[in-house]
């Protein structure tokens, strides 16, 4: 019942099965460049993580997290890219430290993994203590990486394993993230500890359960599934900040150096009982500049992230506005137009709004914004704009409402006989311009959600023209509060 079946007197959990938040959490951790990106991708199965050969430029700076699989394990990723220790110097690094010491937090297990090529190196060892420092109470799985460089898959690296040893963290097992040699051995290594975590963690949720089995409902709601946000704009207008206030913690570094968040950050977080997914897009306004190298990639990850994402929040800088006679430079027309296009759902945050010295330079920011969007995408109506100040810590809640308000919205679903039972007034309501031609919408229904997808059906060969369709857009989002909301109206022929 509770995921966990009994093979001959031994229990065993099929973890293919699990809800994906009752899953452990396993943090690779290493120096630079051992293969901690290579390995998450392997695990993740996903090729469009940013792995480059440039230790210097710490092309994965952040922490990102996936679902991994490995034969029928399943469990959740941290790829901790650049832990640093105390050991080495400059600001980035010494920012990465902290950041990674409050995910440690939340890890289960660890995969420690070095570099077999060069041996256990100075760096290692600091990772070591630092480990035993800050997660004393997690065993580390030692991973010596590369291995298919020294070995056919067949040899002990005997003297590699004595190495690796010094550690003092028990048997290291020899793989390749790069060819996949080893992975059954760190599945054997993991299996047994993630089991024994999941085994206690689903008793006790079924303990939990059997209290509360009664009000659950067979109807699924779809606005109470997890949410997908992304975070879109321009280099420095604060989205690192606002990703944090919106984390609580550390997660995902904050500097003045512009297009810090290279790749695409994949966190998660809870609010009032919500499951939030966040796809951060730093770098997807940058398009001109650079074409090759990093930058150009996660670029290209932006993109395919924005249109994973549910509801888009589109960052602008309030400061910038204020010196400027246009709130919305090009690319921000064009990030919010497409999220529209797209059928996202659109908030747009001013943020710095701590900057605007005196009230005058406030309310004009605050009255110049909503209407701009207004011009520029007239085909919505209603975006929510909410003006924070990320830097002092404030507007998590006010972002979090409108940003689940429009979920709930997007997400809307409507009956038929309602929708029809509203048909027959708004009708009634209208005088339609030329009765000859009236269309007769026979009947009117919502085909899907997310975002809202109406079908009228029209009689014969009649079609609806561009005005009655803006009027029944209009009429649809003013009775049923779709403000903001990008719905379709198609239409359909009947006899
Ligand atoms: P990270 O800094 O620890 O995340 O390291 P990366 O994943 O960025 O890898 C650093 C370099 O090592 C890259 O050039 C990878 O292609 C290379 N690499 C990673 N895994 C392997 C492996 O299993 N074998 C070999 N030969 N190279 C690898
Ligand atoms: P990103 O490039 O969009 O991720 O921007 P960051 O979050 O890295 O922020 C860029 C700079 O703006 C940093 O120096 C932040 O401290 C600063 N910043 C972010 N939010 C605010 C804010 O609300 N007010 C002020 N005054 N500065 C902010």
């Amino acid at each position: 019942k509770c995921g966990v079946k009994s093979m001959q007197g031994k229990p065993e959990v099929d973890f293919t099965k699990i809800d994906i938040n009752l899953l452990p959490t396993v943090l690779i951790v290493g120096r630079p460049n051992v293969g901690k990106s290579a390995l998450f991708n392997r695990l993740i199965r996903r090729r469009e993580a940013l792995v480059y050969n440039t230790p210097a430029d710490h092309v994965t700076r952040d922490i990102r997290e996936g679902l991994a699989r490995l034969g029928d394990l399943r469990f959740r990723v941290l790829d901790s890219a650049g832990l640093e220790t105390e050991a080495t110097s400059g600001s980035i690094l010494d920012r990465s430290a902290g950041m990674t010491a409050n995910v440690l937090a939340k890890t289960h297990f660890l995969i420690f993994l070095i570099d077999v090529r060069t041996g256990v190196h100075p760096l290692d060892m600091e990772v070591g203590k630092w480990l035993r420092k800050h997660a004393p109470g997690i065993n580390p799985i030692v991973a010596m990486n590369k291995s298919e460089s020294l070995c056919d898959g067949t040899c002990t690296l005997a003297a590699a394993i004595d190495e690796a040893h010094m550690l003092g963290f028990g048997d290291p097992i020899a793989i390749s993230a790069e060819t996949g040699l080893g992975m059954t051995e760190l599945y054997k290594a993991l299996r047994p500890l993630l089991e024994d975590y999941m085994i206690q963690v689903l008793n006790d949720n079924c303990n939990q359960e059997k209290g509360s089995s009664q009000d659950a409902s067979d109807e699924t709601d779809e606005s109470k599934l997890p949410l997908q946000l992304a975070i879109v704009g321009r280099p420095n207008v604060g989205k690192s900040t606002l990703l944090n206030t919106l984390l609580q913690e550390d997660r995902v570094m904050v500097g003045p150096e512009a297009g810090l968040t290279r790749d695409a950050v994949r966190a998660q977080f809870e609010f009032q009982g919500r499951t939030v997914y966040l796809v951060d897009t730093a770098g997807w306004l940058q398009r001109t500049k650079q074409e090759k190298g990093p930058a150009s990639l996660s670029i290209m990850q932006s993109r395919k992230n924005l249109m994973r994402a549910h509801v888009v929040a589109l960052v602008l800088d309030a400061e910038e506005i204020a010196k400027s006679s246009r709130s919305m430079t090009h690319a921000e027309v064009v990030i919010a137009r497409r999220a529209v296009e797209e059928g996202r759902g659109l908030v747009v945050i001013v943020n710095k709004m701590d900057l605007l010295r005196g009230k005058q330079l406030n309310e004009k920011v605050r009255e110049a914004v909503p209407l701009e969007i207004r011009t520029v995408i007239p085909q919505v109506v209603g975006f929510p704009v909410i003006f924070i100040s990320a830097l002092e810590g404030r507007g998590r809640i006010a972002v979090m409402r409108e940003v689940i308000n429009t979920y709930e919205k997007w997400c809307l679903r409507l009956s038929t006989a309602r929708l029809n039972r509203w048909l027959r007034k708004v009708m009634s309501r209208h005088s339609w311009k030329d009765q000859a031609v009236q269309p007769k919408i026979k009947y009117f229904t919502q085909v899907k959600a997310r975002p809202p997808t109406f079908v009228a059906f029209v009689s014969g060969k009649t079609r609806l023209s561009d005005p009655e369709l803006r009027f029944l857009t209009k009429s649809l989002k003013e009775d049923f509060d779709l403000d903001g909301i990008p719905i379709r109206i198609l239409q359909r022929s009947i006899l």
